[in-house]
């Protein structure tokens, strides 16, 4: 089973992702958690990656592209996958469906987490407390560009999906445990 899962910065995708792991055995594809650590060690990647996601802006596509290609490869994915934080452009949603084409694979599931924009910022300064600032990226003006982005960039990618009748939308202002049901259901 492969699924993907949409929604704003904030919206609760790494938790759930993480919750689905457990549940289903599937491997959790997270395109921001693999640029953080590409940034840590320096990589190529990291260098090139560094001061866009900083600005909250987007990594070009054919990078998270050829990142998200590498990795479905590996035999861990054999069982599936959770893409989170990956697609964000219509581009790379494209690209992807392409490359799985080509491995005679598919996306089984695409979620929207739905939440509204003033609970996220709420949500983020909360993940900045808690993890100490760890994220350079969380902050209130760097929160509104990646969500200005998530706008503009990513949110043409729920009528994308929802025109291959593939998009099922879940209610991301409900409690985590709620929300965790909602999924459960459309997995079953
Ligand atoms: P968020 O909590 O904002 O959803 P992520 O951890 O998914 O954050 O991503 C953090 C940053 O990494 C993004 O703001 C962006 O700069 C970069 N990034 C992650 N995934 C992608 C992607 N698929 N395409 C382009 N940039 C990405």
């Amino acid at each position: 089973m492969n699924i993907i899962l949409l929604g704003p910065p904030g919206a609760g995708k790494g938790t759930q992702a993480k919750r689905i792991v457990e549940k289903y055995g599937l491997v959790q594809l997270s395109t921001g958690d693999m640029l953080r650590a590409a940034v840590a060690n320096q990589t190529e990647i990291g260098l090139r990656a560094k001061d866009i996601m900083e600005r909250g802006d987007l990594v070009p596509d054919e990078v998270v592209v050829g990142i998200i290609a590498e990795r479905i490869d590996e035999p861990d994915c054999g069982n599936g996958f959770i893409l989170d934080g990956f697609p964000r452009t219509v581009a790379q949603a494209e690209a992807l469906g392409d490359l799985l084409h080509k491995r005679g694979r598919k996306i089984d599931h695409v979620i929207q987490l739905e939440v509204d924009d003033e609970a996220l910022v709420g949500r983020i300064e909360q993940r900045a407390k808690e993890t100490g600032g760890e994220r350079k990226d969380d902050n209130a003006d760097t929160l509104r560009s990646r969500l200005a982005v998530y706008h503009e960039s990513t949110a043409p990618l729920l009528p994308f999906y929802a025109a291959k009748n593939a998009l099922k939308k879940v209610d991301g202002m409900a409690s985590m445990d709620d929300v965790a049901v909602a999924i459960d259901k459309i997995l079953v």
